[in-house]
């Protein structure tokens, strides 16, 4: 029997590359490593979960021997890969073991960066990046009042929104001037904070966090300016670091992400990367749509075919139930110029280009109806 195809992580890009890998080839013997449970979930419903009263144990869709099961796989949980030998086509796992591949995939996903803060209270800030991590969190929740949230991107309002339907007062806090300043203009971030302060969340923009302390209420956080404010959670929302190290380790090109061509294929012949962890063709996009596409790609390279990766405009939907948004950004331009037309109601944010494409786009509120008119015309993000 031939070496297995090996696929490292249980997240988005692991599972649905094993399960596009399948529809292709029945017979390769595939073999999935995981740090976590293994039980498939959508990430995404971390961040509204609250509001679906959902359990951490809800979450999972299938369980992992179910998962093994349909894909016609083994699958070892809780275990870590602790380093690649490329010349050997073989891993080391962390108990010791060692695992023979043909062909390695790498789902490796990112790690949530951590702030460089004062104060005896650091260790205990949370952040939600998988089930496990939820689990915590929810756990946590219980008996809280008052949540400050560092990061007032994506991840952060979404946690805030999802609060609110606990009945808990979520405090903002971000250095940026505006929520979502990465991704849309100024305008647009102002009006969606007005609808998520109108439904109670507490933004402090502006003004970086510098300490967390214990206090009597559970935390004391001091702002830039001085000012300090007290919550009985901490969570932490300030962005995600692709997870090079291994493959660093291992030999292969990495930059911001695990570097691969538009065949998800790695500096190696033999190793490849998709989902949170790579960079493709230099685009490191840590969204649900991109993996889907590089799964189908990537499964039908290790199938044998040929394929290369292209990205139409993938707009992402953003889950502020408080404010519909739909949002596709201009990707590395932080200084795009956009057109906008807004009302009380609704908000329509263009970036047009010098011929008169369409670069980028913000809908929120009732102008989220929009989507169908105006996605479709989007510039695709990889030709
Ligand atoms: C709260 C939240 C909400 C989000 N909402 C949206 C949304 O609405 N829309 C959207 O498009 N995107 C959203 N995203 C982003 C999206 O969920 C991610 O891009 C996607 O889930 C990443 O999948 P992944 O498989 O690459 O990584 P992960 O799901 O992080 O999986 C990585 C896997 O690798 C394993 N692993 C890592 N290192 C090792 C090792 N050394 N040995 C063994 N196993 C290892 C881990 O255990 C894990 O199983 C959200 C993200 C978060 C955190």
């Amino acid at each position: 029997m031939s070496e297995p195809v090996v696929i490292v992580g249980s997240g988005l890009a692991a599972y649905n590359c094993a399960r596009e890998f399948r529809k292709l080839d029945s017979a390769t013997p595939l073999t999935i490593v995981t740090r976590d449970g293994g039980g498939f979930y959508s990430k995404p419903m971390l961040s509204n979960a609250l509001a679906g009263n959902k359990t951490p144990q809800a979450l999972v869709m299938k369980p992992v021997e179910k998962m093994a099961e349909e894909l016609n796989a083994t699958i070892l949980t809780r275990r870590s890969v602790v380093s690649i030998d490329t010349q050997r086509r073989q891993l080391q796992l962390d108990d010791g073991a060692a695992l023979a591949y043909r062909d390695l995939v790498l789902a490796l996903g990112a790690d949530p960066v951590r702030l460089q803060l004062t104060g005896d209270a650091t260790p205990e800030i949370l952040s939600v990046n998988d089930l496990d991590d939820y689990a915590r969190f929810a756990e946590r929740l219980d008996g809280v009042r008052r949540v400050a949230i560092l990061g007032a991107g994506l991840i952060g309002c979404e946690f805030a929104n999802d609060l609110l339907a606990r009945g808990i007062e979520p405090v903002v806090i971000d250095p940026a001037l505006w929520p979502l300043s990465r991704l849309v203009p100024q305008q647009a971030g102002a009006w969606l904070q007005a609808k998520l302060a109108a439904a109670g969340v507490d933004f402090r923009l502006g003004l970086a966090a510098s300490a967390v302390a214990r206090s009597e209420a559970g935390y004391r956080l001091t702002l830039a300016d001085g000012s300090e404010l007290e919550a009985g959670l901490v969570l932490s929302a300030v962005g995600l670091r692709p997870r090079t190290a291994l493959a660093g380790e291992g030999g292969l090109a990495v930059a911001r992400g695990i570097v691969v061509d538009r065949q998800l294929r790695s500096s190696d012949a033999h190793v490849y990367a998709l989902g949170d962890c790579a960079e493709v063709a230099t685009l490191n996009l840590p969204f649900v749509m991109p993996i889907m596409q590089q799964a189908r790609t990537l499964a039908a390279v290790l199938a044998g075919g040929i394929a290369e990766l292209a990205y139409p405009a993938m707009p992402v939907v953003v889950k502020t139930p408080a404010c519909p948004t739909v949002v596709a950004p201009v990707l590395g331009q932080s200084d795009a110029q956009w057109q906008i037309e807004a009302t009380d109601t609704g908000l329509l944010a263009r970036s047009v280009g010098v011929a008169g494409e369409l670069l980028g786009l913000v809908l929120m509120g009732e102008a989220t109806k929009q989507r169908q008119q105006f996605a479709p015309n989007l510039v695709p993000w990889l030709a």
